[in-house]
């Protein structure tokens, strides 16, 4: 999980109410379409945080240390921010930007206050400069990471002074170390936990594992250790921050990268592989079935009219649709063993390694099913679609049988089950070469 809320679920719906009121109006505001539940958490959380702040800021003395400290940390992250710039974020992507990496030295080298100041400007920026998303989802992310910091920093200023002291480090350097690591783990799991109760509380379907559970894991253990060893050195003298700030830097550049990268191989909409990757992983697996002795299936999935869902509902609900028919497929499939891809519009394609010319037609009886059983609630009327499946084997026999030759023989089953009405399965019984040119 990120440690900032964006893009993801909801937008959708609160694009249609921006439609509808128009951008600007405070009606069309996206938190007015918040279950009551998460609103009730944004007002507490950032309530808590605003409070908490100016208490903190009223009882803070203000020490001109701290301040080039603070300034300092603040240049840096804002380095950061704008560096993060430089690469593309495609929309759907809620890539992890590293900026963790200057929240611990805040949290540790100044009072809880500069916690909790610091993401606002920060956020801001990266609101103005790298990407626009709702600004009640900045402001929460803002609070969410300043309670979570402020919490580290309380946790640090109360730890007995051998285990903070910069002095005994080059001697005794496991106490400050293991005092650091703490904070960051807990800033992080904290802010994991607020950021998770959110989505948790705007889709009670989500899964308590897929809300909370860190799925970027090397990400997350690469941040805590940038933000503890730049605590180490910022805490012996701000100035080194200057020797921190470039290895940052491209930390930051090679972990956005990856994300990138890993997001490159998806579809946005459906988060399910893109037809590129697909054929391509699809070939690999198509070999290595060969190699084996075994046979493969495609099965190509198209929605039944789906137009028609379009025309009726607007094509936000047909994007509904779209993703709630992917998550049924989806869960359908060996999650270690097929392939699943959008092929494109409202096309699936699949590949079932293994299976054979018995097993094919049931396996995409199945998907058929479950999409039939599948109910989109939309304002009150309940959508339902059906799907139509073309299904081609590949016997070990024909070895000279490609993935688009197989694709092109799903195809030509699925122009069966439409003409002959549509919601069926038709398996195809060989594909050949001539298919492709059918
Ligand atoms: P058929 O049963 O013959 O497949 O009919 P159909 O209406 O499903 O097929 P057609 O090819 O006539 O129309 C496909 C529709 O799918 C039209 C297009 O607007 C819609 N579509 C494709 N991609 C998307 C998408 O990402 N979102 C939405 N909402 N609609 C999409
Ligand atoms: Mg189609
Ligand atoms: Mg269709």
């Amino acid at each position: 999980m990120s440690s900032t809320l964006s893009g993801g679920a909801g937008v959708t719906s609160s694009a249609r109410l921006r439609l509808r009121h128009g951008p600007g109006s405070p009606r069309g505001w996206a938190v007015w379409e918040l279950p009551a539940a998460t609103r009730c958490l944004f007002v507490a959380v950032t309530a808590l945080a605003a409070s908490w702040a100016t208490g903190a800021a009223w009882l803070t003395p203000l020490r001109t240390h701290d301040l080039i400290v603070f300034a300092v940390l603040l240049g840096a992250c804002a380095s950061s921010v704008e560096a993060s710039r430089r690469v593309p974020e495609p929309a759907g992507v809620n890539a992890n930007d590293m900026l963790g990496a200057w929240w611990v030295p805040v949290a540790v080298l100044l009072p809880p206050m500069y916690a909790l100041l610091a993401p606002i400007p920060l956020l801001m920026l990266r609101q103005w400069r790298v990407r626009r998303i709702s600004s009640y989802k900045r402001v929460y992310s803002a609070a969410a990471i300043g309670l979570s910091h402020a919490g580290g920093s309380v946790l640090f200023h109360a730890l007995p002074g051998r285990w903070t002291d910069w002095g005994l480090l080059v001697q005794h350097p496991a106490p400050l170390t293991l005092a650091l690591v703490a904070v960051a783990v807990l800033a992080k799991v904290l802010n994991a936990g607020l950021v998770g109760l959110a989505v948790k509380t705007a889709d009670p379907e989500a899964r308590w594992a897929d809300v909370f559970v860190v799925d970027h894991g090397q990400l997350e253990i690469t941040e805590v250790c940038a933000g503890v060893l730049v605590a180490l050195i910022t805490g012996l003298s701000p100035v080194l921050v200057l020797i921190a700030l470039p290895p940052v830097l491209l930390l930051q550049r090679g972990m956005l990268y990856a994300q990138l990268r890993a997001a490159a191989r998806t579809d946005a909409k459906t988060e399910l592989l893109n037809a590129v990757t697909w054929e391509r992983e699809a070939a690999t697996a198509l070999a290595e079935v060969r190699r084996r002795g075994q046979p493969a299936a495609v099965l190509l999935v198209d929605i039944d009219h789906f137009k028609q869902v379009n025309d009726t509902h607007g094509h936000l609900v047909g994007d509904d649709v779209l993703r709630g028919v992917a998550d049924v497929l989806r869960a359908q499939v060996r999650d270690d063993k097929d392939l699943i891809c959008r092929f494109g519009g409202e096309e699936f394609a699949v590949f079932l390694p293994g299976v054979d010319a018995d097993e094919a037609p049931r396996a995409a009886e199945r998907l058929r099913r479950g999409v039939g059983a599948l109910v989109t609630p939309v304002d009150g009327v309940l959508v339902q679609v059906t799907v139509s499946v073309g299904v081609v084997v590949a016997d070990p026999a024909n070895a000279a049988v490609s993935v688009p030759e197989m694709l092109a023989g799903a195809d030509l089953g699925l122009y069966q089950a439409k003409a002959q009405g549509r919601d069926q399965v038709r398996l195809l019984a060989r594909p050949d070469r001539r298919a492709s040119h059918t």
